[in-house]
């Protein structure tokens, strides 16, 4: 829809304002436009059914307009019979959706969606559509979000401030057909305040701005809460492309399908993505954590990849040595070693940081062990240009270059994990509450309560960078708040006897938020490794 004109209009009158009469409006129209509003008993949109739909439908044909009460087959709160007016007994023995269906989407299909709050009409409507079977895909425009758009300024943009605004003549409130036909008496005010170029313009960026990439269900993101978590797109075959992570997870997923597309990626994921899964976290520090931990085990697509498996390392000051020692997290717990610097990923770039730190301070690389002496007491390469202070020479004594090496290096000094074992972190946004479960700089996972939190002590704890660099500049709150749960793990040493997974009861794996053709497959084995629990 978005490539094609709303309006078919000689340019010079498009771009004159002047009041369009209804029938000229319509006439000018190149494809129709259908002002829907339902009536229903709730605003759950899977629970709660459609009791009533209006529909304006204006085009180069005319002006039609069509209404029908509809049985929902559950009873209206009597509030809501209060507010609409429609009660069970007029509902009763009325048309049900499902025999509408077809008809109705044929009334609709390949219109312009226009509704107030479009979000809930249209979610009504597909949900409905799809318990009768019937396929339904829309261009939707929101006039809530057409009027902010044109009326930015202006702080309300209800119904009830539009007819007050544009002085609308409603013929009911709260009826389906009488609040369609206010948006088409809305559609038409605008048009006399303002050309038709430039509600078209307005119009086209807000449609081009809801829809989604071809690959995914129209309904896709319909559920996406805008709390912090962790989102994944999955292309053919149920490859993973992409994981991200944000605080507000609808803005960002939506940003990626925006629609401009300016950067090769964004392209190329639009293109690519059949299927959207995401992960509520609490908080940030839980987004980030259940990233790194994703990115690593489903190794997407279009994530770089920072570190491979090659192993980390750290310099070591062991005490009375006057060359720090490398060692790697091969045979070296990072998390709980003490006197450790770093962490680097290669061999090569911790002795390049230590020549540099060497550089910086005036260290003696031959001291460091970075350099070979020619013989002992000889001056090494930096003490000829008088960039060593001479520890190699004997002119500084070597408990003082010592001190000075443990200065140059305390930056990188690698924090010890704080805790006697492994510790549960409460996070919460507006929606929920997660307890982290963390042992030894390493992220075992999430769980709603802390019940759960033994299921995933059963994995082992490992020292991890990710984490740990998520981890270490939050220290001093998760200092403060984590729960330790070393009795949890003893427990689970001493009972060596039983096998380990079998310690406890182990929650059902989260049912995974997910949306696409694949909604019901069976879980992804990669997958019921992340240990991520849901209650
Ligand atoms: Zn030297």
């Amino acid at each position: 829809m978005p490539d094609l004109p709303i309006y078919q209009l000689p340019h010079q009158a498009a771009n004159t304002p002047r009041h369009l009469d209804a029938q000229a409006l319509a006439a000018a129209l190149s494809r129709p436009i259908v002002f829907v509003d339902l009536e229903t008993t709730g605003a759950d949109a899977t629970r709660d059914r459609i009791t009533e739909i209006g529909v304006v439908e204006v085009g180069p044909d005319g002006i039609v307009e069509w209404d029908t009460l509809v049985d929902p087959g559950i009873g209206i709160p009597p509030f809501i019979q209060q507010l609409t007016g429609i009660t069970d007994d007029m509902v009763c023995g009325q048309p049900s959706f499902e025999s509408l269906a077809e008809t109705l989407a044929e009334r609709l299909q390949g219109k312009l969606f226009v509704a107030h709050n479009a979000r809930f009409d249209y979610g009504f409507l597909k949900n409905e559509f799809r318990r009768a079977g019937v396929t339904f895909r829309a261009d939707v425009l929101c006039t809530v979000r057409l009027s902010r758009s044109l009326f930015p300024s202006v702080a309300r943009h209800g119904l009830d401030a539009l007819i007050a605004r544009f002085e609308l003549q409603p013929k009911g409130r709260h009826r389906a057909l009488a609040d369609a036909e206010l948006l088409w008496q809305f559609w038409q005010k605008i048009h006399g305040l303002y050309t038709v170029n430039l509600v078209e313009a307005a119009v086209r960026s807000l449609v081009k701005r809801a829809s989604l990439p071809a690959g995914l269900e129209e309904t896709a993101l319909d559920d996406v809460p805008d709390t912090a978590g962790v989102y994944l797109f999955y292309g053919d075959q149920d490859m993973p492309l992409y994981i991200g992570k944000s605080i507000h997870l609808r803005q960002r997923i939506g940003a990626h399908f925006s629609g401009d597309h300016r950067a090769a990626l964004e392209m190329r994921l639009a293109r690519a993505v059949r299927r959207v899964e995401w992960r509520e976290t609490g908080g940030e520090a839980g987004a980030l954590l259940l990233e790194a931990h994703l990115i690593k085990t489903l190794q997407p697509l279009h994530n770089q990849m920072l570190r491979q498996n090659a192993g980390l390392f750290a310099w070591e000051l062991a005490p009375g040595l006057s060359a720090p020692i490398l060692r790697s997290d091969r045979d070296t717990d990072f998390s709980r070693h003490p006197n450790l610097y770093g962490v680097f990923p290669s061999r090569a770039s911790a002795e390049a940081r230590l020549a540099e730190l060497a550089q910086t301070h005036q260290l003696c690389q031959a001291t460091l062990a970075l350099e070979k002496a020619a013989r002992r007491g000889s001056p090494c390469f930096a003490r000829q240009l008088h960039r060593c202070l001479g520890a190699c020479t004997g002119d500084e004594p070597l408990a003082a270059h010592r001190e000075r090496m443990a200065a140059a290096l305390a930056g990188l000094a690698i924090q010890p994990w704080p805790f006697a074992g492994a510790v549960a972190w409460r996070e919460q946004d507006d929606a929920k509450a997660w307890w982290h479960i963390l042992e030894d700089w390493g992220y075992l996972g999430s769980v709603a309560t802390l019940e759960d939190a033994p299921s995933l002590l059963v994995a082992p704890a490992r020292f991890d960078l990710d984490t740990y660099q998520i981890l270490a500049p939050r220290a001093a709150g998760l200092l403060a708040s984590a729960v330790p749960l070393e009795s949890v793990r003893q427990f689970e040493l001493r009972s060596p006897a039983a096998p380990r997974q079998e310690a406890g009861p182990r929650p059902e794996p989260a049912p995974v938020t997910t949306t696409g053709p694949r909604r019901n497959r069976p879980p992804n084995p990669d997958q019921q490794l992340l240990s991520f629990i849901e209650p």
